[in-house]
């Protein structure tokens, strides 16, 4: 057998000889027994994943939550449930799913700028660790709903350090002009504010810069600007059980070569030790870097279109199963699952919705022909959790892959699922 090659950024997805394999699952044969699209998962590139963090944190006090708005399929959440993981959660919506993936109570984390009072009151009675609030107005309303229930909700606040974190503008979340975080120079005052609070407990601090970086820069930067309040709310009286530094690390889609978590991690602790603030619990969310290059969308070539600026291959995903192209303008690496010999010819590979929004990959070099299958690359994080139904088209099905086991965690969705919950009228 030919050796392996690994394809970058995604060491569990490799080819041998001329057929791309996830860990040892032939796609093709995956393929075959599934259909297309799907979307496969490696296991063992989630749970590497993971472990670069868990080195990075060793031998401190310091805990993962995996933002699981990243990929929340429950298949997913059970293997960094049963990896000792953390979650952190956005919605009501997704504490139900941690829970049924036998995810603890005391290791959720609830972020998020609209929590409601009904999810307030649901994540209160489940028990959870603490509630990342956002604004002043939620505090107020966080502190009544507690009181309601009897008991006093563990908050910790997403402070906005505002700096830069050199990425895309929708996935920027840190800059003064964002609507997440509670400003840094309000953020003495809000936390006095939550301390007066009856149905408040402040057990921390929190902050989340954006998304997709690839840099280590932001997160030095962030971290003093958290460490200053650090210290300004405890002189304040006001002491701060955990720290907690968000998510947002890269991935490499296009060649980016993000820091490694670990490498990352040796960084944020010398500085925070250089402070004196190592020996605190520290936590972190991250959720691209955890799952984005362990998942590939497999997808059949339809047709070839040939045109006079562009020729186009028509697939048969979609914006709808991969949204963020049109989302983001992002790049996704497109490679044959039988790689061939043949002359490759320009290609966009778009799908059959109705949008000239709908594309996956532009201007790529491609062997194709009907029938042949391609495989989208770092296809793991923001492709399935934010899959619709646009076009009435059915979400894919998932295949997590596991050595050369393959576990169907969702089923592909059939127009009769779609149609459930409408009534016609009478
Ligand atoms: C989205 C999000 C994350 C995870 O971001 P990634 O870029 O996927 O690591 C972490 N924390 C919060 C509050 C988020 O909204």
């Amino acid at each position: 057998m030919n050796a392996a090659r690994p394809l970058p950024g995604a060491p569990h997805v490799h080819y041998r000889g001329n057929e791309l394999y996830v860990e040892d699952v032939r796609i093709a044969d995956a393929a075959r027994a599934h259909g297309t699209p799907l979307f496969l998962y490696s296991k063992a590139s989630m749970l590497a994943a993971l472990a670069a963090y868990q080195r990075g944190f060793a031998g401190r006090q310091a805990k993962v939550f995996y933002a699981l708005k990243a990929n929340s399929s429950l298949g997913v959440l059970q293997v960094f449930a049963r990896a000792g993981c953390g979650f952190d959660i956005v919605s009501g919506g997704e504490l139900e799913r941690v829970l049924a993936a036998g995810g603890r109570p005391a290791d959720i984390i609830f972020s998020g700028v609209g929590k409601t009072r009904r999810e307030m009151r649901r994540a209160l009675d489940a028990g959870i660790h603490c509630f990342n609030v956002e604004s002043e107005a939620e505090l107020d309303v966080l502190s009544e709903v507690a009181q309601e229930a009897g008991t006093k909700a563990p908050v910790s606040l997403r402070v906005n350090p505002d700096v830069d974190p050199k990425t895309h503008p929708y996935i920027s979340t840190g800059l003064k002009g964002n609507k997440f975080g509670i400003a840094h120079r309000d953020a003495l005052r809000v936390y006095r504010h939550a301390a007066s609070l009856p149905g408040i407990r402040v057990v921390g601090i929190d902050c989340h810069i954006g998304s997709q970086i690839t840099e280590a820069g932001p997160y030095m930067d962030a971290m003093e600007r958290i460490l200053d309040l650090v210290a300004a709310v405890e002189s304040a009286g006001i002491p701060l059980a955990h720290i907690d530094f968000g998510g947002g690390l890269g991935i490499s889609y296009n060649g980016e070569q993000p820091p490694a978590a670990d490498a990352l991690w040796k960084q944020l602790l010398e500085l925070l030790d250089a402070r004196g603030y190592g020996q605190r619990q520290l936590m972190a969310e991250p959720g691209r870097s955890l799952v984005g290059n362990a998942g590939v969308c497999v997808t059949e070539v339809l047709y070839l279109k040939p045109g006079e600026q562009k020729n186009f291959c028509i697939v048969d995903a979609a914006m709808n199963d991969l949204p963020r192209p049109a989302m983001y303008q992002a790049y996704h690496a497109v490679v044959p699952v039988t790689a061939s010999e043949a002359t490759a010819s320009s290609y966009d590979v778009v799908g059959p919705v109705c949008e000239s929004g709908d594309w996956i990959a532009r201007d790529r070099s491609l062997a194709v022909q009907p029938g042949h299958l391609l495989a989208v690359l770092s296809a793991g994080a923001y492709c399935m959790s934010m899959a619709s139904n646009y076009n009435t088209r059915g979400r894919p099905a998932e295949v997590l892959v596991d050595g050369a086991a393959m576990h169907v965690i969702r089923e592909r969705e059939d127009t009769a699922d779609q149609l459930r919950r409408e009534k016609l009228l009478p």
